[in-house]
């Protein structure tokens, strides 16, 4: 990977237009005394929000002049000079659905940045959805790594008899990997490779903290117009199970990129079913179609053999008796890898090979991420992130300083022994509120939901629905 010196020039090229996104606000900036019962629950609160019981420090104006968000003027009581840029938020569109939670696009008024606003939903519904939020709030506010979307910020709660939903900022990022591919702007091999690399990248470094996505997919590949990519949507991740007598859930990852492993009703997998997914990733970057679609998990396992030929018995040693019945009584199929090369003209040797190792039926077998980062394919895709995109490398008039490091592992691993302490809904919901409101103290003038807002009521109605969309796969 040596390019120190290099002055080969970069394409950075921008892949789309940056998107008009609007200027509308919701959120109001507060103080640390909070906007108790702020009816952000519409169902407890049908005709209307209530009024905060105690009046923010912090003044908030109507914000903007496009009146979407009509909100009521609060009063001040402290010195303006401490809030930046006081003003409302008001949505601006729905911009994404994760596995749990909505996402829009809104501004922050403190410094008028486009930020994204998440809505994690049903927290307190029971515990298990209570742990699995806590864990992604936890994770989106540990992680500190460019290719990995984090926690800006966390919207203040209100008392916690009130308190049933949280609002998360993140980053705001123009589009995503799905939508790249299903476009019809071209996607030449420099593209996939700087995509490829980020993807890697990011993904050595939730590895490396013990935790497993578990729903690698296009679609959670955030991207910019200067082809910035962030790995996204934390609602599966889970830190990775040491023991392997221990059951893990098979309700994860999209069909079309879940690994043969999980397909095969293995009840203990590792950081390989994230890889497989990105071998699918990578192949559809080349094709730009989605290489094994598939009607139902049977017949994904089928063309995934119809491609890599029968597995070795080895190779389903954590299979379940079922599918690895369905295996031996098929025909036997030999490999027929060779299709590879006509996904595109961008499939080379080089490309075919990597896919080949991450495409492996057997996970023990499957390469790493970082070993797949130390293959030949991702050098150029190395060097054109770490000359014009990344933050860790600096240019200076001789030329290019660059990192020591160019794939940081993370700097300790993920603990989740908090979750054990949480034995009930309340005890959650205590120790949620109390992570939110320390994670808040004395970083940024904090922000809270105004309610009174009508784009924040069109908001709700958005989130609703799709609340009540969600699948239930809560896990174990
Ligand atoms: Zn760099």
């Amino acid at each position: 990977m040596a390019f120190h010196g290099s002055a080969r020039p970069a394409v950075c090229g921008n892949l789309f237009p940056a998107a008009d996104l609007g200027h509308k606000y919701f959120c109001v900036n507060s103080s640390g005394s909070t906007a108790a019962c702020s009816g952000l629950n519409g169902s407890q609160n049908p005709a209307g929000p209530s009024q905060p019981a105690e009046t923010p420090r912090h003044p908030a104006t109507v914000g903007g002049s496009t009146g979407g968000g009509a909100a009521v003027p609060q009063p001040h009581s402290s010195p303006a000079s401490e809030v930046p840029c006081p003003a409302e938020m008001e949505p601006d569109r729905p911009i994404g659905y994760g596995a749990f939670g909505v996402v829009w696009s809104v501004t922050d008024p403190r410094d008028g940045r486009k930020v994204a606003l998440k809505k994690m939903p049903n927290v307190f519904q029971n515990l298990v959805s209570c742990k699995r939020v806590f864990r992604e709030l936890r994770m989106l506010c540990f992680f500190k790594h460019d290719n990995v979307l984090s926690a800006l910020d966390i919207l203040q709660p209100p008392q916690i008899d009130c308190f049933e939903e949280i609002y998360v900022i993140t980053e705001l990022m123009q589009s995503d990997l799905h939508k790249v591919i299903v476009s019809p702007q071209p996607l030449t091999t420099d593209h996939i490779k700087v995509f490829l690399y980020q993807i890697l990248r990011g993904l050595k470094y939730l590895h490396s903290a013990g935790i497993l996505h578990r729903d690698i997919k296009p679609g959670n590949l955030l991207v910019n117009s200067n082809c910035l990519l962030k790995i996204c949507d934390f609602g599966l991740a889970r830190v990775e199970e040491p023991d392997s007598s221990r059951h893990m859930t098979q309700e994860v990852v999209t069909q079309y990129y879940r690994a043969p492993e999980v397909l095969m009703g293995s009840r203990h997998y590792g950081s390989a079913i994230d890889i497989w997914s990105v071998g699918c990733i990578f192949a559809e970057l080349l094709g730009r179609r989605i290489l094994f679609q598939a009607q139902s998990p049977i017949q994904q396992l089928d063309l995934i053999t119809d491609l890599l030929g029968t597995p070795p018995l080895t190779a389903m040693a954590s299979a379940c008796e079922g599918a690895r019945a369905h295996i031996l009584r098929g025909p036997h199929k030999p490999p027929s890898l060779s299709v590879l090369y006509m996904l595109s003209d961008g499939a080379t040797h080089e490309a075919v090979h990597l896919l080949c190792r991450m495409l492996v039926f057997d996970p023990a077998k499957r390469i790493s991420g970082s070993d797949a980062l130390s293959h030949p394919y991702l050098d150029e895709g190395r060097l054109r992130y770490h000359t014009c995109m990344c933050k860790c490398c600096y240019s200076v008039p001789s030329g290019r300083v660059y990192t020591r490091d160019f794939e940081p592992a993370a700097e300790r691993p993920f603990s989740h022994s908090y979750e054990e302490s949480m034995l009930s809904v309340w005890q959650g919901k205590e120790l949620i509120h109390r992570f939110i409101t320390e994670h808040q103290q004395g970083k940024r003038v904090p922000l809270c939901i105004n309610p009174q807002s009508a784009a924040f009521k069109s908001f709700i109605r958005s989130t609703a629905w799709h609340s009540s969309k969600v699948s239930r796969k809560e896990e174990r």
